[in-house]
């Protein structure tokens, strides 16, 4: 079956959301495929305090509601289902969906985001919101005056400790070998901040905690020397993964232009790609802030060159 639209969005995190909000109130009647994630990555945390218009904070998942109702208000047309395939070689674009369907598209707004990397141990996910984390900007403030460790040797990872050294008693850089990856500027502000403590050569096998009903909260990490094989225990309120992030554009390799770290490529100041009709929105294009707001910014952005693309064409 083959469906045409104006506008093809992939992805129902805040970038997909606010660009179905745009282009639906623009009367472009928007089709958007929701992805495997419905709600993006916010579904998976607790507490958003700091995306704008909720005093009180609200739920992850409560917010990702909320954006996706206001989508569905201006009648986008909000799908269960993922975009398997993509042929930009030419207009109209064409998307082939999990359930059999082709979808013809003047323009196509790319929203899949990216996804943080985890260890991996089966207690990352049983603690994930409670205690467990993949970005300290959004839950460092919960563990102010606590003691917390960073997973990773990495910029991301520095800049992580960096920031919660702030918020923190004492935050633990656990990095599995003995040299950070980090730029030197960033390893100079982890060894210039008291309390960071670096365990090198060591890798979190367990993170252990209590657990009553719905209520779980972690208590510590058990870590195993790389090099020895020691294993200790040391006590935390919180553990932050920063082991990296993980575009999700393979649908989209050699057919746009991505970074090295596979990250789509955006003219600076536009959510237009190397192929003209076809926009990044959101996490997918931007190495750097990986924010909800920034994420819902540029999901607006590409709205407004999506509907001005369209314009051109008629
Ligand atoms: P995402 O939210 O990543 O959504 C991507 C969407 O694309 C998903 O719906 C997925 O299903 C869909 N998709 C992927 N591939 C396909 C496909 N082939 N077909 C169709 N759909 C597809 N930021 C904050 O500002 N505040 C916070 O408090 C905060 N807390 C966080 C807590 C955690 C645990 C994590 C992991 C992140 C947190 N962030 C927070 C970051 C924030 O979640 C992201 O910046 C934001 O969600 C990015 O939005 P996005 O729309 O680009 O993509
Ligand atoms: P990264 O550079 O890929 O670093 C990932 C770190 O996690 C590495 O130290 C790696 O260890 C470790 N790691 C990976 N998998 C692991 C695992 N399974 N278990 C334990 N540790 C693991 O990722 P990033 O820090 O997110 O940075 C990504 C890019 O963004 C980089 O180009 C970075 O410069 C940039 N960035 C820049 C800034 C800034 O300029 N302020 C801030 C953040 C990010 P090894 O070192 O042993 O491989």
């Amino acid at each position: 079956m083959t469906e045409k639209t104006k506008c093809l969005i992939i992805g129902s995190g805040p970038a997909g959301y606010t660009a179905a909000i745009y282009t639906s109130r623009a009367d472009i009647k928007p089709i958007l495929y929701e992805g495997i994630q419905p709600g993006g990555q916010l579904t998976i945390t607790t507490e958003i305090e700091n995306f704008p218009g909720y005093p009180e904070g609200i739920s992850g998942p409560a917010m990702m509601e909320d954006l996706k109702k206001q989508a569905a208000r201006f009648g986008a047309d909000i799908r269960w289902g993922s975009i398997t395939d993509v042929d930009l070689s030419q207009r109209p674009f064409t998307a082939k969906t999990d359930d059999g369907k082709t979808i013809m598209a003047d323009t196509i707004i790319i929203a899949t985001g990216a996804s943080a990397k985890w260890l991996g141990i089966p207690s990352e996910t049983k603690f994930g919101g409670y205690g467990v984390s993949a970005c300290a900007t959004c839950d460092g403030f919960f563990y102010k005056g606590k003691e917390v460790a960073v997973v990773g040797g990495g910029d991301t990872a520095c800049e992580e400790a960096v920031y919660l050294a702030h918020l923190c008693k004492k935050v633990y850089l656990i990095h599995r070998r003995d040299e950070l990856r980090a730029t030197k500027v960033m390893q100079d502000k982890v060894f210039r901040t008291a309390n960071i403590e670096v365990i090198w050569n060591n890798l979190p096998t367990e993170i252990v905690g209590t657990e009553e009903g719905f209520n779980k909260a972690v208590t510590g990490v058990l870590l195993k020397n790389t090099l020895t094989g020691e294993e200790k225990k040391i006590d935390i309120d919180g553990i932050f993964i920063a082991i990296g992030h993980k575009p999700n554009s393979d649908l989209f390799k050699g057919k746009l232009e991505l970074h090295p770290e596979g990250y789509i490529k955006t003219i600076p100041g536009s959510t237009k790609t190397s192929v003209e009709g076809v926009f990044a929105a959101g996490d997918i294009q931007d190495l750097y802030f990986r924010q909800a707001i920034t994420a819902a910014g540029s999901g607006c952005m590409a709205a407004i060159e999506a509907e001005r693309y369209i314009c051109s064409l008629e």
